[in-house]
């Protein structure tokens, strides 16, 4: 018994999944499937045109190199991808349907047969838009400190990691300021433990406003923060702590019940060729904090300070 083409045709468009065939130039020759109506796919939009016409530079160069490269290595390929209102070089009127960045997954497979001389490809492409979002908040929620939306400790560890493997891969400086508030404890029995929460969130807001984007800022746990610097020698980071511990310093935090001072204690210190593990950085980073606490708070240390004393 055997399918006719008709009823193979039929079978393969009840599929929820966008499926398109691409020539190797780019043009989408037939799509099929694409039951799945309440998702938005691109899959009408793109047949009987050139991805070049439907989307803008960026994006069409993406789908190109998705279609060349799955082509070049005859095999499959599984990518995802987004498509936004701003990728789309089509009038609004055909892409009025897409509201927001939608997510996608496509695995694309090279077809062995050409068309019209051409090579091609399938392209199946499910929209994982939901997937996606619960993927994004799992994330965001582990590796986020739920108090102050700082990251966590966890997070810390993982780019602390990342960071001492690219150091000794491509000498890429790194360093590390740890961030301790000054008797915490005293403004915790004076005003209350609401107080305390209310002053760590506020600390957070004021140690962002001190960063670049690439620094990486953790909650470590209890009143102290951890802060990475990529891309920076300890010297500057030094002076990246003392703008921090100034901020702190000047800012007027506040409570349910009015304002108060807050000071911090820093310590600085920087990936060295010499380390053989990350628990030495964050070990003379603790060093350095001992250092400005025992010298009376509120002030900055830096680990190549005390070698020198
Ligand atoms: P030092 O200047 O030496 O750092 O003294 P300190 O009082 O800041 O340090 P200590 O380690 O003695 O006390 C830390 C306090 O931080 C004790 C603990 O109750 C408080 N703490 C830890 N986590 C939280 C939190 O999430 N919220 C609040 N409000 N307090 C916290
Ligand atoms: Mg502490
Ligand atoms: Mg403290």
């Amino acid at each position: 018994m055997h399918l006719s083409t008709a009823q193979l045709l039929e079978i393969v468009s009840a599929f929820p999944d966008s499926t398109l065939v691409f020539t190797e130039d780019g043009y989408c020759i037939a799509h099929l499937g694409d039951q799945e109506t309440h998702s938005f796919s691109c899959s009408r939009l793109l047949t009987g045109r050139f991805v070049a016409d439907v989307f803008c530079e960026e994006k069409a160069k993406w789908f190109m190199q998705q279609i060349r490269m799955s082509i070049f290595d005859q095999n499959l390929r599984v990518s995802e991808y987004s498509i936004s209102p701003m990728d789309m070089r089509l009038p609004c009127s055909e892409s009025s349907k897409l509201e927001r960045e939608e997510w996608f997954e496509a695995r694309i497979l090279p077809l062995q047969s050409f068309i019209d001389g051409q090579r091609g490809v399938v392209w199946a492409a499910r929209n994982i838009n939901e997937r996606y979002k619960l993927e994004q908040q799992l994330r965001f929620l582990s590796e986020t400190d739920a108090l102050t939306g700082a990251f966590n400790r966890r997070r810390f560890f993982e780019s602390l990691a990342n960071h001492f493997q690219t150091y000794h891969r491509h000498y890429l400086d790194c360093s590390l300021i740890m961030i301790d508030i000054d008797h915490f404890k005293a403004i915790n029995d004076e005003h209350g433990h609401p107080c305390g929460d209310r002053i760590l969130k506020q600390l957070y807001e004021v140690i962002k406003s001190q960063l670049r984007d690439v620094d990486l800022c953790s909650r470590m746990g209890g009143e102290e923060f951890a802060i990475l610097l990529p891309h920076t020698k300890v010297n500057d980071a030094f002076v990246s702590a003392e703008r921090i511990r100034k901020a702190v310093e000047q800012q007027l935090f506040s409570y349910q019940h009015g304002c108060l001072h807050v000071t911090v204690s820093i310590g600085v210190s920087s990936i060295e060729s010499s380390d053989i593990s990350r628990d030495s950085v964050l070990q003379r980073a603790d060093d350095a904090l001992y250092q400005a606490k025992k010298s009376g708070r509120n002030r900055s240390c830096q680990h190549r300070h005390l070698m020198k004393v």
